[in-house]
């Protein structure tokens, strides 16, 4: 699976995407992750020389019919993903643009999307969001990772990428592969036996300590 970030910020998914599984992931070939930057593809007005040499790339613009934050212009978002659609080729894609109110996302959503395409592109909002015109025209899926409004879409493109990693044949350890499809519950324990913290004592419940297994499952499921 290719994913391609469109993001002001490609540098801030450096220390999640260089450890443990995910690393690993891409160092064996088994995902791969490419930035693409709208900022990279700003020209005319938006594009600033200063005296001193620097150069102002400006993607964001006000919102027509007024209100409070800026809005990151259509123009460098389809540029950059036409780059990414140049690498991408004849395969088979997905465009998602992150959204606080879109289609929730899931492990069935991740599931599916993995089976079905090699390529995922993403769009990661800043600012009040993206031009609209950009969804229209991509017939980009919004979605959402949840009920709460976030900063950017650098982390919800992290939270795919990882949930959708795991769901990619040879990711996971053969251990890790096994305990995601094992029945699982929500409380774990581990040594000691009896924790003792602040003069009271923690105990493991006993059940997980009878060797009883079909009875240890039963535990799990109701937790
Ligand atoms: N004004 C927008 C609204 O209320 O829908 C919020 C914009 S938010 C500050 C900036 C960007 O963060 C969004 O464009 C989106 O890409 C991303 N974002 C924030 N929360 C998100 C969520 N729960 N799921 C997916 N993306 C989210």
């Amino acid at each position: 699976m290719h994913f391609h970030i469109i993001t002001l910020f490609p540098e801030s998914f450096d220390s999640y995407l260089n450890e443990s599984i995910l690393a690993r992931a891409i160092k064996e070939k088994k995902i791969k992750v490419s930035f693409y930057n709208p900022r990279d593809f700003v020209t005319g007005k938006y594009k600033k020389v200063w005296p001193d040499g620097n150069v102002s790339k400006i993607v964001d613009d006000r919102p027509y019919g007024g209100g409070p934050g800026m809005i990151i212009r259509a123009e460098p978002v389809l540029k950059a993903v036409e780059k990414a659609l140049k690498k991408i080729g004849e395969k088979k894609y997905k465009i998602i643009n992150f959204v606080p109110s879109g289609t929730k996302f899931t492990t069935e959503y991740a599931k599916k999307a993995v089976k079905k395409y090699t390529d995922i592109i993403m769009l990661s909002g800043r600012y009040e969001g993206i031009d609209a015109r950009v969804e229209k025209i991509l017939k980009a899926e919004p979605l959402s990772i949840g009920d709460y409004v976030l900063t950017g879409g650098e982390l919800p493109a992290m939270v795919l990428i990882d949930s959708m990693s795991r769901q990619i044949p040879g990711v996971l350890g053969k251990f890790e592969s096994l305990e995601e499809e094992r029945v699982s519950s929500a409380e774990f324990y581990t040594r000691p036996e009896v924790l003792e913290w602040k003069g009271k004592k923690h105990k493991v419940p006993k059940i997980l300590l009878s060797g009883d297994h079909k009875k240890i499952e039963e535990w799990k499921k109701g937790k």
